[in-house]
C-alpha cells in the first residue's frame, strides 16, 4: 500500500452504526454530514458490532466501518508499563475514539480489539469532567491520541481542536497529541498552548514503506513538523518504534539526515527512542491475524510477558540512535524506553 502526501486520510466508510442515545448529539450528526452516501444502521450499544463474535480484525480493517457512541466509564486510563512518561508522575491516557484508519502493521490495536472497525465517542464532556475532578488533586499529564491517530481525521472529527481548546483552561494539565500524520491545516488554524504537545512518530521511509500502511511520507511528516515548529507549537519527535531491518543502521542514518535537514533540532522540546516492544497477549493475537508479516512474526524474546528484540538488537539499535541523537539535542532531552 502506497503511504500518502495528504493533510488528511478521508475515510470511505459505506456503513456507520450509531446507537439509538446519540443518534440526535450534535457531533453525531456533524460527523455523518461527511458521509452523506453512507448507510447509517441504528444500534444499541457499540459492543454489539465491535465485539461480535468471529470477527478477523485484518479483513475488518480493509472494510473499516464506523461506529459512533457513548462512552460510559473508563474516562481515563493509567499509563500503561510499555509506554514512555516523560518523567510525568500523573501519567494517564483517554480513549475518545478507538482503532485507526492507517494500518501499521505492527499496531498493537490489532492485538487488543477484536474488530477493525472504528469507534467515535461522541460525549467528550464527560471524560472532559472526569479530568477536571482528577485536576482538583494533582496535575496530570494526559495522552489523548493512544488508541487512535486523532490528527490524521481531525477534519471529520475536530477531537483535537476540542482538547486544546480544553487544555487552555487548565493550568496543571498537560496533554499529548500523538500522530503520524501530516496534518498542516491543523497547525495553520489553530494557535499553540503551553499545555499541548504534539509528538509526531518518524520513521525511515523503508518502514514506512514496508510495514505503516496509509501513512503520509516522512518528507511530508517533516514539513508539517516545521510548520508546527514556526506556527509556536510544542513539539516532541518519537522515534519509537524502531523497527528492526536488514540494513537498519543505514535506513536510520539517512532518516536522521533528513530530519536535520528539515528541522531545528534546538526547537524541538524533546525527543522520544524506543525499539518495538507488545505485550505477549497482543502479539499472539498479531500472529494468528498476520501470518506473512515480517514485522510481526520476527522471533522475539518474552521479557517478563512482553515480547522485545533480542537484547543485542535493541541495545545496538537504542544505542545508535541516541548516539546520533546526541549530537543535535542535548542528552536531557533524550528519554529512551525502559522497563
Ligand atoms: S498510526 Fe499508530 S494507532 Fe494508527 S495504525 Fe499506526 S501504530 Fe496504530
Amino acid at each position: 500500500m502506497k503511504s500518502l502526501n495528504n493533510d488528511y486520510y478521508n475515510p470511505l466508510f459505506s456503513h456507520i452504526y450509531v446507537e439509538k442515545d446519540v443518534l440526535d448529539h450534535p457531533r453525531t450528526q456533524e460527523i455523518l454530514r461527511h458521509f452523506p452516501n453512507a448507510v447509517v444502521i441504528e444500534i444499541i450499544h457499540y459492543k454489539d458490532v465491535f465485539c461480535r463474535r468471529g470477527q478477523q480484525y485484518l479483513l475488518q480493517h480493509n472494510s473499516q466501518n464506523l461506529i459512533i457512541a457513548q462512552k460510559e466509564d473508563n474516562f481515563l486510563y493509567e499509563g500503561a508499563p510499555v509506554c514512555q512518561s516523560f518523567g510525568n508522575s500523573w501519567f494517564y491516557y483517554t480513549s475518545c475514539m478507538m482503532n485507526c484508519v492507517y494500518n501499521c502493521e505492527y499496531c498493537y490495536l490489532k492485538g487488543m480489539y477484536p474488530s477493525g472497525n472504528m469507534v467515535a465517542f461522541v460525549n467528550l464532556e464527560d471524560t472532559f469532567t472526569e479530568v477536571e475532578n482528577r485536576l482538583k488533586e494533582h496535575e496530570l499529564y494526559i495522552c489523548v491520541s493512544y488508541d487512535t491517530d486523532l490528527l490524521a481525521v481531525e477534519n471529520i472529527f475536530g477531537y483535537t481542536a476540542e482538547w486544546a481548546e480544553f487544555v487552555k483552561k487548565h493550568d496543571n494539565l498537560k496533554i499529548e497529541v500523538r500522530t503520524k500524520s501530516a496534518n498542516k491545516r491543523f497547525f495553520e488554524e489553530h494557535e499553540p498552548s503551553s499545555g499541548m504537545i504534539t509528538a509526531f512518530t518518524l520513521s525511515p521511509q523503508y518502514v514506512i514503506d514496508a510495514y505503516e500502511h496509509k501513512t503520509p511520507t516522512l518528507k511530508a511528516r517533516l514539513s508539517c513538523i516545521k510548520l508546527a515548529i514556526d506556527k509556536g507549537f510544542q513539539v516532541r519527535l518519537a522515534f519509537d518504534p524502531m523497527i528492526y531491518c536488514k540494513d537498519w543502521r543505514k535506513q536510520y542514518s539517512d532518516m536522521l539526515k533528513e530530519v536535520f535537514e528539515s528541522i531545528d533540532m534546538q526547537r524541538v522540546i524533546d525527543v522520544s527512542v524506543g525499539s518495538f516492544r507488545i505485550s505477549q497477549d497482543y502479539l499472539k493475537n498479531m500472529r494468528r491475524s498476520e501470518p506473512y508479516s515480517a514485522v510481526v512474526q520476527f522471533p522475539y524474546e518474552n521479557e517478563k510477558g512482553v515480547y522485545q528484540y533480542p537484547k543485542r538488537i535493541m541495545q545496538e539499535m537504542e544505542h545508535f540512535l541516541v548516539g546520533e541523537l546526541s549530537r543535535a539535542i542535548p542528552a536531557e532531552k533524550i528519554f529512551l524506553w525502559k522497563e
